[in-house]
């Protein structure tokens, strides 16, 4: 048996980024609750990001727009600007790359690095993530939080525990205490579904959660489970791996009852139209070929497109589309068994034509 030595990973996440961006570049905003979210004329959006400021309201990501403004009337309130930050999430993985080649994005601000061959033993790694830091600091006027340690599954978590501008280096010696001490919301992966589950099960605590076996894991949280049960045992040997280009995005959802009638179908489109809509936004792309796919109870499936002049990746831009498709199918009031919506033809945002509209 090898036994390699371990291995230094890096989970680089940006501060409130869109945000911070944004009090950058309009010095007039910096120290006031700040909310992203939709764009002007959308009165049913979400909040993209808060500034700290504005977290201290209750302010969190995904809370409906109208719903910020009352609990902090005098926040700003700006919408979305993907280009602008795709621009920066372009700059900052440029610098990343001056430290290492192995980078693996997770979303616009947030990526996992293979950082092994930079340092000798783990006395270096806090330096060398203090480098990170600062460089990011130094160049893009933004904090990060950062943490290391020996694989994916505890970076992720490092990088977490001192939110905003932390720096968290897990040791291997350190791995179980960590491990032990820390609440189940803290555990990647698993959601709040799964820890209601769980805590119908009586399970609150990591502690707890090693008692169960591998067999046990998975009858509790699918086969998800089997793998959690090795990451709370700290094992992980996934590497950092650049993922293949997506050639196309979207979302299925298929309904536990057939659904059926306009209203209904025009809700689920809706539905998707955001999901897809926001998976855009993680990976900064848009698309020019918007797919819709049905399926009816008999299993018959059937899918229509179109070819827009220009990319879209908004979720109304989607919707309207999703829309026009709909009569297009041989059966547009259903009953449905599943509907999906995709969008391929997919250009990152740093392509496309400025100014947007
Ligand atoms: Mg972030």
């Amino acid at each position: 048996m090898v036994i390699r030595p371990p291995r230094l990973i890096g989970h680089v996440d940006m501060d409130a980024f869109f945000a911070a961006v944004e009090a950058r570049d309009r010095p007039e905003l910096k120290g006031k609750p700040l909310v992203i979210g939709g764009r002007p004329g959308e009165p049913r959006a979400v909040v993209s990001t808060a500034s700290y400021e504005a977290r201290r309201f209750g302010i969190r990501s995904a809370m409906p727009l109208a719903t910020a403004r009352r609990l902090c009337p005098q926040a700003i309130f700006l919408p979305v600007d993907m280009p602008r930050y795709a621009a920066v999430s372009e700059e900052l993985f440029r610098l990343l790359a001056s430290f290492t080649p192995a980078i693996e994005p997770v979303s616009i601000d947030e990526a996992f690095l293979d950082l092994t061959p930079l340092v000798r033993s783990y006395d270096e790694a806090e330096a060398l993530g203090r480098r990170i830091k600062d460089t990011i600091r130094q160049r893009l006027a933004l904090t990060a939080s950062l943490g290391l340690a020996p694989n994916k599954f505890l970076a992720k978590i490092a990088s977490d525990l001192h939110k905003p501008d932390g720096l968290t280096v897990v040791r291997p010696e350190e791995v179980e205490n960590l491990l032990l001490g820390l609440p189940l919301e803290r555990l990647w992966g698993v959601g709040v579904k799964s820890r209601e589950r769980l805590a119908k099960a009586g399970i609150t605590s990591v502690a707890q959660l090693r008692r169960l076996s591998r067999a046990e894991l998975r009858a509790l949280l699918g086969v998800w489970g089997e793998e959690v049960f090795d990451l709370i045992r700290g094992i992980d040997e996934r590497p950092v791996a650049a993922p293949l280009p997506a050639r196309s995005v979207g979302r299925e959802l298929t309904f536990a009852h057939d659904i059926a009638g306009e209203a209904r179908v025009r809700a689920e489109l809706k539905h998707l139209a955001r999901m897809v809509a926001s998976r855009l936004g993680e990976e900064a792309q848009a698309g020019r070929t918007v797919v819709l796919k049905a399926r009816y109870a008999d299993f018959t499936t059937c899918t229509r497109s179109r070819t827009l002049p220009q990319p879209v990746w908004e979720a109304e831009d989607l919707y309207r589309v999703a829309s026009l498709l709909l009569p297009e199918l041989p059966r547009p009031q259903g009953p449905f068994r599943l509907l999906g919506l995709s969008l391929a033809g997919l250009v990152p945002f740093r392509q496309l034509p400025l100014p947007l509209a």
